[in-house]
């Protein structure tokens, strides 16, 4: 039987045309579906229009939006596609992990480098590939970008203009989209359900903090002032320069939650093994990114935030692996 999928469209350059301002949302999701009329052959598709956003403009409230959408249209549709700006689409990704957990019907967020209706943009195959990843019933939440298929929290954008945006860090590619296919699945576990979990609130009152040679532990203070949870992107492994090392006690006594990660894009943290990472994680109540992103860190720390302040519950939750976000401790 002909599969139904839900398109959820929020803007981005897929759906981008000049304007007098420069390049801007202008297409809608009926609009998208005409450049590629072979997604007609896939599956039946409705379409939602739910925002006309640069997705330099997605907030959490949009988040929230998205999975409230999923959520009340679940049961209708075999499942969701999500087309979006490519800036800050790996946050999404991200932030739909941890607020729509353990579904068994796939939730696949894309987007394009050029608009759809440039010639030779990216914009038609990334949607082709998107439904075609949809129909074939991969639960959970992911990504299809330039012909790879992306674990939802481990998506990032590396590059500003080609077509191949997006790599998988720290985790494999979940497949490769080649010629109308799926092909070299990995052969992962997904836990799903009948009744996924939706989740309806996000403490925003997260930020990242990068760490550059020389920066005050004022500064440091004074961004955690603005925070209930602070990811501190700190040097290699996982080094917290010893000038704020003070700084991060501080803003942890004052009842916040400080995780560390780094700011080298593959390989993730280990604390342990230099003596300028040990003695932070030695002496202060943190938290270690490890092979998490950055992006699935914020997202996280948002979800767990907005359901307790309680620092043990708090580093459960943070620990617990969940949509292949960390590895099993
Ligand atoms: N600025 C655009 C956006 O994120 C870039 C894109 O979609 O590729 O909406």
């Amino acid at each position: 039987m002909c599969k139904r999928i839900l398109l959820i469209a929020t803007g981005g350059t897929i759906a981008a045309r000049e304007t007098e301002n420069g390049l801007a949302p202008q297409l809608r999701a009926e609009a998208l579906l005409d450049f590629v009329p072979e997604i007609q052959t896939l599956c039946r598709v409705t379409v939602i229009q739910l925002c006309e956003l640069d997705s330099t403009d997605i907030t959490p409230d949009i988040w929230l939006k998205i999975t409230d959408c999923i959520e009340q249209n679940y049961a209708q549709y075999d499942g969701f596609v999500l087309t979006h700006g490519t800036d800050t689409l790996a946050f999404t990704a991200a932030a739909l992990s941890y607020l729509i957990q353990e579904s068994e019907k796939p939730v696949v967020l894309t987007g394009a480098q050029n608009p759809i209706d440039t010639g030779g943009s990216d914009a038609p195959k990334n949607l082709f590939d998107t439904f075609l990843y949809a129909v074939s019933g991969a639960g959970g939440v992911s990504v299809v970008f330039g012909g790879r298929v992306i674990a939802s929290t481990h998506a990032k954008k590396l590059y500003t203009r080609s077509a191949a945006a997006f790599a998988s860090v720290n985790f494999p590619y979940l497949a490769e989209m080649t010629d109308g296919e799926i092909r070299n699945a990995l052969p992962v576990q997904r836990k799903t359900k009948n009744n996924p979990k939706f989740y309806h609130e996000l403490n925003t009152r997260v930020a990242v903090f990068t760490c550059i040679p020389g920066v005050s532990a004022n500064t440091l203070l004074a961004v955690a002032e603005t925070c209930d949870g602070l990811i501190l992107e700190s040097y290699g492994l996982g080094g917290v320069p010893a000038y704020l090392v003070d700084a991060v006690g501080e803003i942890i006594k004052r009842g916040k939650t400080v995780a560390v990660g780094t700011q080298v894009l593959y390989e993730g943290t280990d604390m342990s093994v230099y003596a300028v990472g040990k003695r932070a994680k030695t002496d202060l109540e943190i938290l270690e990114l490890h092979d998490m992103t950055t992006e699935a860190a914020a997202a996280k720390l948002m979800w767990i935030l907005a359901q307790t302040d309680n620092p043990a519950e708090v580093r459960r939750l943070f620990e617990t692996p969940i949509a292949f976000d960390r590895l099993e401790s």
